[in-house]
């Protein structure tokens, strides 16, 4: 029972508020007077000001006349009332002498829904939002563009994507775009629409448009305005880059024609090894699932008092599929209750009273089940979901408990070996590594063709086409296209909607057979940074949620094979997990603590501009196959764009292996020229889609080698200068700009730059470079390294050299 404390929300402090407080005193003569004149008692329920002590209290009584009763004595009734085990559970505003008169009426008054504490704090609250708003009110608000792109897709339409910041975070903060149509056309030609807030865990993040707005021209500049006063005029770029051609013509692709379980996916990457024994492997992970198995249940009864159900000890295959359980009423009068167990058939003699009726309850067969030493063998017995299992149980015949398991024969219900296709030429560790892994989430039927299509393509065209020579040649790939097979047999045979692997943690009161579609772990929030455990938000510890993060970290094999093999071959420098459904493309950090919206702490902007850049080149690999442009809006790190994910997979590899950990969403919604709507694609969209998914995405992880390829071969140095941004009479603002994604770090006390200095931050999420503000003429020394670790000059940030970059900015009359 929650205590009345638990239930003080703001919805019901309003109800206090919106009810009339006087009283009439006449209305209530049953109400004994407690002072001498009906004057000195009206004040106990005064103005909202000054509330006294009147709360809102929980009135149980017996029945609706007690009620109506409550009513005519003229009581302040909310607008509430719910049956409870004594009765009916009112509500009422009451002073405490009201209260007190009502209990001496025999009224059972209880504990408080709210009281003036929560007006207070109410009130203080919703001060302070005034006060922030007559704030923001009061200054013109500055804007910051983040993003501003316009692409096309599909069949060609034009879209699109603007994204800003302004230093006004309230809700009463409205911003409006407008664009032009082109070149040499009126700034508002194009079109103008309000902006939405987007707010996560409580905080205002920026405005953008919910979905990316369709477009008959594609528009040089945007132009944004808030009533606040704040206004910014940006250039609209282009997001992604040129559509790439399409491979040699020797390129073969296309070798997914279904929707495959994960014993066809692992044997056909198994006949893969087999016929690329030159220049691929298997490599099988060390843990077993649990497998594609369950205990044999059966349950008896239809009221949950009367109810109990039976789990075999051995799993169904193994034996548990075999045993029956019959309930039986004996033919005679004040029998004892007793169970007989022959072979695999258990029989339980039910209890008789003197008139031979049943008088077995389901907590007494439960009890006798488990004590009796040739049943308990083969089966444990419970009451249903933590029942006292009170109420007599009905006699059953005898029923053959079952794993209701519906895969055919060719799906082991053994535990199942794990296997991984690593593909390149030279596999002894010295070439940089790539892990491409698929369905983490059993539902997610398009990504294990996903990574199947990017095996057989690297295969097959090893021989045919000059650039997959070169990936697999100078690449380590280590590809895993179902990271939850027993998951995936289950949502393919079973029950499509499975998220998680397939092994029960549940105790007996969420054991029942009903719940078998409920059981799981999670497998992307099943590992160990920024966990469940840790405090972070997105992954729940009920063993029944759809985002149960397991009992512990790691605690799943499935999960322990990914560190596994990101250990054991620490040459893995790449990651992508691909899950569907939605288009995006994310990396790290994945979580963060609700409370203040606490954050795993986000990549260095170097880092950061490289996955920016990155992203342009896989994207535009996903749009070659037929245009589908993964939005702005949908490229980032997980929380800025989609959610917190609490111990997943892309931040266990980044945080504790300092591997690129990036994810995918494939099937991105389709828009619909018609309607003008984007539509999502869903889990398991007609094979038709899903194979245009496999095919895009496909290209998108080949997308990701060439990236890994050009970072394992990236020899060149980084270039940097130093832009003075501002300068005032007693200031001077500067930033640095490289020419390709890259870390800097600067002194400004003349000290010779190393990798400890201060290393140059973007200004905020998705911004540019921050600005540097001195107040004196300084000497700034610094120096660029790239994401291969390639440092600017051959700079060597631990040695003696000076061959630093340095350059003097000055402020005041130095100038
Ligand atoms: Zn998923």
């Amino acid at each position: 029972m929650r205590s009345p404390l638990n239930g003080r929300r703001a919805g019901r402090v309003a109800v206090v508020l919106a009810l009339p407080l006087a009283l009439s005193l006449s209305a209530m003569p049953v109400l004994a007077d407690p002072a001498p004149q009906a004057s000195e008692v009206a004040p106990d329920r005064q103005s909202s000001t000054e509330q006294n002590g009147v709360a809102l209290l929980r009135v149980i009584v017996p029945d609706q006349e007690a009620v109506d009763r409550l009513n005519t004595m003229g009581v302040d009734l909310a607008e509430y009332k719910r049956s409870v085990d004594e009765g009916l559970e009112v509500h009422a505003v009451l002073s405490p002498e009201e209260a007190q008169e009502l209990r001496v009426l025999g009224f059972d008054v209880r504990g408080a829904i709210s009281d003036q504490t929560d007006v207070a704090e109410n009130r203080a609250a919703r001060q302070e939002a005034l006060t922030k708003a007559a704030e923001a009110a009061a200054d013109t608000d500055t804007l910051t563009p983040l993003r501003a792109e316009w692409f096309t897709s599909l069949d060609g339409e034009y879209f699109l994507a603007v994204e800003v910041k302004s230093s006004a975070t309230d809700a009463q903060t409205v911003l409006t775009a407008t664009w032009d149509s082109g070149k040499n056309t009126a700034p508002d030609s194009g079109g103008t629409t309000t902006m939405s807030r987007f707010t996560d865990a409580g905080q205002y993040m920026y405005h953008r448009f919910n979905s990316p707005l369709a477009l008959t021209a594609v528009p040089t500049k945007v132009t944004v305005t808030s009533n606040r006063g704040g206004s910014v005029t940006v250039p609209v770029t282009k997001w992604l880059g040129e559509r790439r051609k399409a491979p040699s013509k020797h390129y073969v692709a296309d070798f997914v024609d279904r929707y495959m379980d994960p014993t066809e996916l692992t044997g056909r990457i198994t006949a893969l090894a087999a016929e690329f024994p030159k220049i691929s492997q298997i490599v099988d992970l060390p843990n077993k699932t649990n497998g594609y198995r369950r205990a044999a249940q059966a349950q008896f009864g239809t009221v949950a008092a009367s109810t109990l159900y039976v789990s075999s000890k051995a799993y169904g295959h193994e034996g548990g599929n075999d045993i029956s359980v019959a309930l039986v009423r004996p033919d005679a009068a004040s029998a004892a209750l007793s169970v007989s167990v022959s072979g695999k058939d258990v029989v339980v003699n039910l209890g008789t009273d003197g008139s031979g009726a049943i008088n077995s309850t389901a907590v007494q067969v439960v009890t006798a089940l488990n004590g009796d030493a040739a049943a308990s063998a083969l089966l444990t017995a419970a009451t249903y979901r933590g029942n006292a299992g009170a109420g007599l149980v009905a006699a059953a015949a005898a029923t053959k408990l079952t794993d209701n398991l519906k895969a055919p024969a060719t799906v082991s219900r053994d535990p199942f070996q794990m296997k991984a296709l690593r593909i390149g030429k030279k596999r002894d560790g010295s070439k940089t590594g790539v892990f491409l892994y698929c369905q983490e989430h059993a539902r997610e039927w398009v990504t294990p063709l996903v990574c199947l299509e990017t095996a057989e393509r690297l295969l097959r065209n090893y021989a045919r086409d000059a650039e997959t020579k070169k990936l697999v040649d100078d690449l380590d790939i280590f590809i895993l296209p179902t990271s939850n097979p027993d998951g995936g047999h289950y949502s393919m045979y079973d029950y499509n909607m499975q998220r998680r692997n397939m092994f029960n943690h549940c105790d007996v009161n969420n054991g029942d057979p009903a719940r078998r579609n409920s059981w799981g772990v999670d497998l992307n929030r099943n590992f160990s940074v920024g966990s469940v455990f840790d405090g972070y938000s997105g992954a729940s510890t009920v063993c029944t949620s759809d985002t149960f993060a397991g009992p512990a970290e790691l605690s799943e094999p499935e999960a322990r094979n990914q560190v596994w093999l990101t250990t054991r071959f620490p040459n893995i420098k790449f990651a992508m997990n691909t899950h569907s459904y939605g288009g995006y493309f994310m990396w790290p950090p994945g979580a963060y603590k609700a409370a203040g919206r606490e954050l795993l702490p986000r990549v260095d902007y170097g880092t950061e501009n490289f996955f920016w850049k990155a992203s342009d080149h896989i994207l535009s690999a996903v749009q070659s196959w037929r245009g589908t442009a993964i939005w702005p809006g949908r490229t980032g790190p997980v929380p800025d764009v989609l959610y917190s994910a609490a111990g997943n997979s892309a931040d266990e590899h980044w945080f504790n292996r300092g591997i690129i950990g990036w994810d995918f969403e494939v099937g991105a919604d389709v828009y619909n020229p018609e309607t003008k709507r984007f539509q999502a694609v869903g889990f398991q969209p007609p094979f038709e889609e899903g194979h245009e998914e496999a095919m895009e995405f496909a290209a998108g992880q080949i997308g990701i080698l060439e990236v890994a390829r050009s970072f394992s071969g990236d020899k060149k140095q980084p270039k940097s200068e130093l832009s003075v941004t501002g300068q005032t009479g007693t200031s001077a603002t500067f930033t640095f700009k490289t020419d390709e994604p890259a870390n800097v770090y600067y002194t400004l006390d003349g000290s010779r730059p190393t990798l400890g200095s201060t290393k140059l931050a973007a200004a905020g999420m998705r911004e540019s470079a921050q600005q540097i503000t001195i107040d004196k003429t300084t000497e700034i020394r610094w120096f660029a390294v790239d994401i291969a670790g390639n440092v600017e000059n051959n700079y060597k940030p631990d040695g003696n050299g000076k061959n630093y970059r340095k350059e003097k900015v000055k402020v005041g009359d130095a100038r």
